[in-house]
């Protein structure tokens, strides 16, 4: 993997059209990028993931990045049971793979559990142990593999700074880039995995980063706001039957952000899945944020701004998603 061993890199500052960029990152996906291992496809995974999570220059630490990155893999690895890498005469493994098993032996942990389940002293270590090993192999090797178009970086300072033109250019695609990322992944896991493992592994994928108990959420926002109503119909909150929803769906998103998780009905929420609520409610929702701008949500409302917000709900649309939902109010 050329560029693998370098400490730092810096995108080219220049303008690129849309064929530049596209053809860069789609090295990604095509035979001319060697893949022994499934490392580029899941790194490409954890920058997407955390695409809003950037600061206003762009920047992602290597924290974020690596804690996503081994989210993705316990699930696959140990959750699914899908190796990461082409079959060798002696069996081995790739280096996260031995991080993974390491960590179920270490905790003593027995079955194969979910990433969520895990305590946050563990979800640390485990993200500490990778972030050490991996950043070796994969940062350097995506930067020079998408030609210097992609993102600048710095091993020893531990962030990644995704080049602007191509920030843009990844939020216009991004479902299409995620698909195709995901299609070459799951190929790629089909030729060195058993059938068994197999089915359903797009979405073993996509939901690789998915968690499902959002309780921490529910009860940061359930304390907030004395009204306790559905964000979306008004109506009073039962306490036992609250929902979580992602305002910006959570298919686009692919991150839990307080600043986009609002209290609803089960109703509402059944019933919105996967759409973009009715514009009307972004204006609320921006509302709504201010009042969660308080320093004891500083640490869940990092890197937030009201215009990002608008930007990604404006993308979602771009990258077709149905907007103008609203709940059906009974007069
Ligand atoms: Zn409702």
């Amino acid at each position: 993997m050329a560029g693998y061993d370098l400490k730092d890199g810096k995108y080219e500052e220049r303008h690129a059209s849309d064929d530049e960029l596209w053809s860069a990152l789609s090295v990604v996906f095509t035979s001319k990028s060697v893949n022994d291992t499934s490392y580029k496809f899941g790194f490409l995974k954890a920058i997407i993931d955390n695409l809003y999570n950037v600061d206003e220059s762009l920047k992602l630490n290597f924290d974020q990045l690596f804690s996503k990155f081994g989210e993705i893999y316990w699930n696959l690895v140990l959750k699914y049971g899908l190796r990461q890498k082409s079959p060798t005469k002696d069996n081995r493994e790739t280096s996260l793979e031995r991080i993974l098993h390491a960590t179920v032996e270490k905790y003593q942990i027995t079955e194969p559990i979910p990433y969520e389940s895990l305590t946050p002293p563990m979800m640390i270590d485990i993200s500490h142990r990778i972030k050490v090993k991996c950043k070796e192999n994969v940062v350097g090797a995506l930067f020079a593999d998408t030609r210097k178009l992609f993102y600048s970086f710095n091993k020893k300072e531990e962030w990644l700074q995704i080049n602007p033109e191509m920030y843009t250019f990844i939020c216009k695609h991004k479902v299409l880039i995620e698909k195709l990322n995901y299609y070459e992944w799951a190929k790629f896991l089909e030729k060195v995995n058993e059938e068994d493992v197999t089915t359903k592994i797009l979405n073993k994928i996509d939901e690789s980063s998915k968690r499902n108990n959002l309780s921490v959420y529910r009860k940061i926002l359930y304390d907030e706001f004395e009204s306790r109503t559905c964000f979306y119909c008004g109506k009073q909150l039962k306490p036992d039957d609250i929902h979580v929803d992602h305002f910006i769906p959570w298919s686009f998103i692919k991150d839990d952000n307080l600043w986009n998780l609002v209290l609803s009905c089960p109703k509402c929420n059944l019933n919105k899945k996967d759409k973009l609520p009715n514009i009307d409610f972004l204006t609320r929702i921006v509302d709504r944020n201010k009042t969660l701008l308080i320093d004891v949500h500083k640490p869940e409302m990092k890197n937030y701004q009201p215009k990002k917000l608008i930007r990604i709900y404006d993308w979602a649309r771009v990258n077709g998603y149905s907007e103008g939902w609203s709940p059906r109010l009974r007069a």
